[in-house]
């Protein structure tokens, strides 16, 4: 599974036995999928969970609920919280803190540089080391600029397989910027960011990786040009994967016009050419994943005026529909990119592998008939910044499964 399209339908029973699948017959119990499409629980390289420092606009539990409602069973938490998840410490306490909560793996994401600085390295040894087994190391929020660091921090997780998470902005080049340089920009009187100021971080980060022999990891993809960058680093067998987000598979910059700071995001939301060439992207294997960048803000640092609002939106909780609705009821497709894909590049041996005896009984129910109204104050999530609000979405969330563990029952979260 998924299952094919003709056997949708079909009622179909998982076997579970010490939270792993197994054959008929050897089942400590079974869970009937009851005709609702069986997909593997999904992964999310991408979440801000916001603890420690943030508790008023997430926490891990809080996050953790919205992950599993959304059908995740492990989600990735970047490394910008206060503190920043930049030692051994930080990451044990992130680690611990999702453990706690028991809904979904919540595995931890080092800063490529002390306090995101972009000025030395942080301690990527001790955290690969500790008990949160870092594997992914993001500066999200900011872009590692110096290149020799870069290449220093791609040397270094080279050594265990470690990826290094890019946010690609060139700094230089979006000094105060608002919104995606463009048509609406110009209109608006908003101080652009240009799309060369990320495909020049991804030529430059792509051109390293190969150097170095190492693997690299583009985070939120936005513009037509940086697919270009990537799929020609594919062809010539650079270790680069690269994350598409919901919103911007979906949204365009002309909702910047109504001056709505739900819809201000980083990078920003680009063109209906962007999209296009991220879904075909999406589609042909060059953009590997889709990530949701889950950016919950307290009300006072997004409901404010368009310049002083935080940047992101959420994105736990409408990723499967927003998916379902960019592409269709592709139910294989779905499970790779938003499940198998992303457990490989984190390194996530217990995630992401097809249901089928042996693997971990982490799975999601899904109805793909159901319609939904995304309604801000009705998601787990402690923020409600969602730029999906009032919109009717297609495919929920019934059941979501962890090692057996049933995390949400009949839409609603277990604990
Ligand atoms: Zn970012």
């Amino acid at each position: 599974m998924p299952l094919p399209a003709t056997r949708r339908k079909a009622l179909v029973k998982i076997y579970i036995r010490d939270g792993v699948i197994v054959e008929k017959g050897q089942e400590d119990r079974l869970v009937d999928t009851g005709g609702l499409v069986a997909l593997p629980g999904l992964v999310d390289l991408h979440t801000h969970l916001r603890e420690p420092g943030r508790e008023d606009a997430e926490t891990v539990l809080s996050g953790s609920r919205a992950a599993a409602l959304g059908g995740f069973t492990a989600v990735c938490a970047m490394a910008n919280t206060s503190p920043v998840a930049d030692t051994a410490g930080v990451v044990e306490q992130v680690y611990r803190l999702g453990q706690e909560a028991g809904l979904v793996d919540v595995q931890p994401i080092g800063a490529v540089t002390v306090g995101l600085a972009g000025e030395r390295l942080a301690e990527l040894g001790a955290m690969a080391d500790s008990r949160a087994r870092v594997r992914v190391f993001s500066d999200d929020g900011h872009c590692v600029h110096d290149p020799r660091l870069m290449r220093r921090a791609l040397e270094y997780v080279k050594a265990f397989d470690g990826v290094i998470a890019q946010h690609a902005e060139e700094p230089r080049l979006t000094e105060g910027a608002q919104m995606h340089e463009g048509t609406e920009s110009a209109r608006l009187g908003l101080t652009g960011w240009p799309a060369v100021a990320e495909e020049s971080i991804i030529a430059r980060d792509v051109l390293l990786a190969a150097h170095v022999g190492a693997r690299l990891h583009i985070c939120h993809v936005s513009t037509a040009g940086s697919v270009e960058i990537i799929r020609q680093a594919k062809a010539r067998g650079i270790r680069v994967t690269a994350e598409v987000t919901p919103h911007h598979l979906l949204l365009t910059h002309e909702l910047a016009g109504s001056y709505d700071p739900v819809y201000k995001v980083n990078p920003p939301l680009r063109t209906e050419r962007d999209v296009n060439a991220l879904r075909e992207g999406l589609r042909d294997g060059t953009i590997d994943i889709i990530a949701t960048d889950h950016a919950p803000h307290a009300a006072e640092d997004k409901e404010c005026e368009w310049a002083y609002a935080r940047p992101g939106m959420l994105g736990l909780e409408t990723a499967l529909s927003i998916a379902i609705h960019v592409l269709g009821q592709d139910w294989e497709l779905i499970a790779d990119r938003m499940s198998a894909a992303p457990a490989r590049i984190a390194q996530l041996a217990n995630h992401g592998q097809p249901l089928r005896p042996g693997s971990p009984a982490n799975f999601t129910l899904v109805d793909p008939a159901a319609r939904w109204t995304v309604e801000p104050h009705g998601l787990a999530s402690l923020s409600h910044n969602t730029p999906y609000a009032g919109m009717v979405l297609p495919g929920r969330v019934v059941h979501t499964y962890l090692r057996g563990e049933q995390t949400v029952a009949d839409g609603k979260v277990t604990k």
